[in-house]
């Protein structure tokens, strides 16, 4: 007779709060944490098993067997895994989408973990007897060629795309001429060096000394440090001597930047400094490259691992820190689907691993200035710029005073002229791309709305177009007024394209590189515009927010900020937060030791708090004032919010749904130990054609609150009026709208 078949829990990735029971037969092997093709409806989905059970709750006849088992080992190492389910729990979002979130899409996709191969290109035998001559008019071909003819193993797409841009037409050109043949092939891993430190470390100075020795002195046990420290006071050299300490006990190391730091040239500091294999996660990588990476950190073959958010959840064989640079960027925090912190994340893995955790930033977080006033955080600072650098010089220009031209005051074009006589660089921020916000009729004030959101179309002069920056969509430029048929349309107000060409008027002689989402589009672009600056090719830089992060400009003495009020008056209870943090961070920019920098802010509003604070580079000044801010209006780091959202086509459905889901909160037996606010429409309630609205959630006690959003959710995840609109919950909302 036949063994009967056992039953295992399995995470499938569905909307669902709830696991899934299978049959699997006896003579199947399941590890606890492997992928599992399991069939789901009409459809087959994977999934991860998460444990065996003595039965379900169904019964027998109704339990599907699994289809078959992908992994012979768990994929995830315990922590990790364990990690995930806390994760699931404290976000309130399906287990089975949070464990997907946290694999490569090949994993996602089935793939095997062995196959770690990747397309190669080597040259056919024709290919090695062709006559060079073919070249003769192209260079990049010719240097192609001959590093195809060195290359024994071929090359890959991470090597080619490394020598040309243009690799793939080349290749696909070669391909048909049969100069070449595709193979797979294993990759193979850099070569390893001998000792860890392949360029020498700076001797450190004595505050980065104490700062390391309290990390060091640390190691193999979990502690939560914030470091502290302007713009180029040498944090990043005491992340790069903890690593190498990390390193040399055999262990690695993991690193999260933000989604603009990671910058060619932070990557390059790694690699001059650690000559071992770094699996770098970024946006730019293929399916192929990131399981690489990811299999490099699992196997312990890669003894770093450098990434951006969600770097957070690759398995490390034996991790020894982890570090989250510039910890308080908003970046950290997923906006979508599964709506986690990493910084959050990483220092509950940091706890649960028993390892060391350094949250660095000249701008901390308010939430994590809390956590040292309570002690879960020990604070580390280096309060000097290395070098004896100073701080930038700020001074105010009151706007009141000041007629600007196309968005430059005087003083500010007077100073960059200034520069350019000392062949200096400037730096221009301005947080708005395009040329115009706003394309208005001058006869009525007609403006050109958006069809699909409440908001109006920007005025794109280079593409000739009119775009929304917050649904994408792309109209040509109009030229007869809307409601009253005049043809008087007008530009109003100022964007990076407009200070740009008005700079090019008042310096003719000016070099001038725009940086935004617009001008760095093309691949490799944004690194040719750095290379520029930093060979001493460009004199003025305009950009957003691009420019403020990651980036080290040593011939840069003048930083000027044109629109710094737009973030005064935000909605968001954070906005004075973050314009202290963008304002100080593109000032860091500035100035060297030999070349003392200025700021110049313009601004509307000079006795406004947040600016005096920058004056002074008071940091502990401004948190000082916002954490008294927060105290009494009862916000983060003082009380735990919880957002519910809810989106649709329908108008008033996104409200409906909200009302009800209220209705059935207030019923719930902890709702009286959580504020429940009322719901109301998003500041900006139609976006991409839908209707949004919101509810916001708050109590004073984190632990309430969560067992009060667990009874909730599971309500909702179930009730029918809850299928009329779309919605999720946002814990610990990083934007309020
Ligand atoms: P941060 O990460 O705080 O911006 P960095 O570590 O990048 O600071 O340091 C700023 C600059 O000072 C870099 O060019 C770095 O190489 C240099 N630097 C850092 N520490 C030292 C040191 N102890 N001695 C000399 N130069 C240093
Ligand atoms: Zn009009
Ligand atoms: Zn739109």
């Amino acid at each position: 007779m036949a063994v009967p078949s056992r039953v295992y829990q399995v995470a499938v990735p569905t909307p669902l709060y709830r696991s899934f029971d299978y049959l699997v037969p006896a003579d199947v092997v399941v590890p606890i944490g492997a992928r599992i093709r399991v069939p789901f409806g009409r459809r087959e989905l994977i999934g991860i098993a998460l444990k065996q059970i003595a039965d379900s709750e169904w019964p027998r006849h109704r339990l599907k067997p699994i289809v078959q088992v992908l992994d012979n080992e768990p994929l995830f190492p315990e922590t990790l895994f364990k990690l995930l389910q806390w994760a699931s729990d404290y976000y309130h979002h399906p287990l089975g989408e949070v464990m997907h979130a946290a694999l490569p899409a090949f994993l996602r996709q089935g793939r095997s973990t062995c196959a770690n191969t990747s397309t190669h290109w080597v040259l056919t035998d024709a290919g090695k007897n062709i006559d060079r001559q073919i070249f003769r008019k192209a260079p990049v071909q010719l240097r192609l060629y001959e590093i195809f003819l060195s290359a024994s193993n071929g090359l890959d797409a991470s090597r080619l795309k490394k020598i040309s841009l243009q690799w793939s037409t080349i290749i696909k050109k070669w391909y048909s001429q049969g100069w070449i043949s595709s193979e797979q092939r294993e990759d193979l891993s850099e070569p390893r060096q001998a000792g860890i430190a392949a360029s020498p470390s700076p001797q450190l100075n004595a505050a980065q000394q104490v700062v390391v020795d309290s990390i060091i002195q640390g190691l193999g046990d979990f502690a939560a440090y914030l470091l502290h420290g302007v713009t180029g006071s040498g944090k990043t050299e005491v992340y790069l001597c903890v690593i190498e300490q990390v390193l040399a006990r055999g262990q690695q190391a993991l690193v999260l930047v933000p989604e603009i730091g990671l910058t060619p040239q932070v990557i390059e500091r790694f690699a001059k400094r650690f000559h071992q294999t770094i699996a770098i996660f970024h946006s730019g990588l293929n399916d192929q490259e990131r399981l690489n990476a990811w299999l490099a950190a699992r196997s312990g073959k890669a003894s770093i691992v450098l990434g951006t958010r969600s770097a957070i959840f690759t398995p490390l064989k034996n991790c020894g820190v982890i570090i989250v640079d510039e910890e308080h960027d908003a970046s950290y925090k997923q906006q979508d689907g599964f709506r986690y912190s990493a910084r959050d994340i990483a220092v509950m893995l940091a706890a649960r691993e028993k390892i060391p955790i350094v949250l660095g930033s000249a701008t901390p977080a308010l939430e994590s200035l809390k956590n040292i006033r309570d002690g879960a955080y020990r604070l580390l600072e280096l309060p000097d710029r290395t070098g004896g650098a100073g701080m930038p010089s700020v001074k105010l220009l009151d706007m009141r005073r000041l007629k600007p031209s196309d968005g430059l005051s005087l003083p500010l074009r007077e100073a960059i002229g200034v520069r350019l006589a000392k062949k200096e660089q400037s730096i221009l921020f301005l947080n708005r791309r395009g040329f115009a916000p706003i394309w208005m009729c001058y006869d009525c004030g007609w403006v050109v709305p958006c069809r699909r959101c409440d908001a109006r179309l920007t005025l794109h002069q280079k593409k000739q177009k009119l775009l929304c920056h917050h649904c994408g969509a792309e109209q040509e430029i109009v030229r007869r007024c809307g409601a009253c048929q005049s043809e008087g349309l007008h530009a109003l107000g100022e964007g990076t394209e407009r200070v740009e060409q008005a700079l090019q008027n008042f310096f003719p002689h000016a070099r001038i590189e725009r940086i935004d989402r617009d001008s760095t589009q093309r691949k490799g672009a944004l690194e040719e515009k750095l290379r520029r600056v930093h060979a001493g090719e460009a004199d003025i830089l305009v950009g957003t927010q691009m420019l403020s992060k990651g980036h080290d400009f040593p011939n840069v003495t003048l930083v000027g900020i044109l629109n710094a009020d737009q973030g005064l008056y935000g909605s968001d209870f954070r906005s004075s937060e973050r314009l202290f943090q963008l304002i100080m961070q593109v000032s860091g920019r500035a100035g060297r030791a030999e070349k003392p920098g200025e700021v110049l802010i313009q601004t509307w509003h000079p006795d406004h708090p947040v600016f005096s604070a920058l004056q002074r580079h008071d940091f502990h000044g401004f948190a000082d004032l916002a954490l008294n801010e927060r105290r009494e209006t009862a916000y983060p780091p003082f009380s735990h919010l919880a957002l519910l959202r809810a989106e649709s086509p329908a108008p008033g459905a996104a409200l409906k749904f909200l009302h009800e889901a209220r209705n059935v909160a207030m019923q719930l037996s902890r709702a009286e130990s959580v504020q429940i606010m009322k719901p109301m429409t998003a500041p900006m309630e139609r976006r991409a054609g839908r209707y949004r609205a919101q509810l916001l959630v708050q109590s004073v006690q984190r632990a309430p609150l969560h067992v009060f959003l667990r009874q909730w959710v599971a309500e909702l995840a179930e009730a029918k009026f809850a299928k009329k609109a779309r919605w999720s919950l946002d814990v610990d909302p990083a934007d309020m709208y």
